[in-house]
């Protein structure tokens, strides 16, 4: 059985079209993004925010919720 977010069944697949990329400079380790992305791929170290692309989804959720707008979305090939 298979309950956390992070399982081998939840691994993204090449259909993600865009893909968050963190501006570590602005980012003041809030840690919104962690708590608001549904795949729970957001990892924090030393307050700053770092996404783990295996299973982003690329929603965009974390980039909408950033407060100082660290988070771009990326086009994802
Ligand atoms: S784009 Fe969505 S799935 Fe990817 S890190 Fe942000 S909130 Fe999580
Ligand atoms: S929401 Fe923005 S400022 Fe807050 S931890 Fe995430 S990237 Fe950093």
């Amino acid at each position: 059985m298979t309950t956390k977010n992070n399982s081998l069944s939840n691994k993204t697949g090449n259909w993600r079209t865009h893909r968050p990329e963190i501006n570590h400079q602005k980012c003041i380790g809030c840690s919104l993004c962690a708590k608001i992305c549904p795949e729970a791929c957001i990892e924090m170290k030393n307050h700053k925010a770092f996404v783990d692309d295996d299973y982003c989804k690329g929603c965009a959720l974390c980039a909408h919720e950033c407060p100082v707008k660290a988070i771009e979305m990326k086009e994802d090939f």
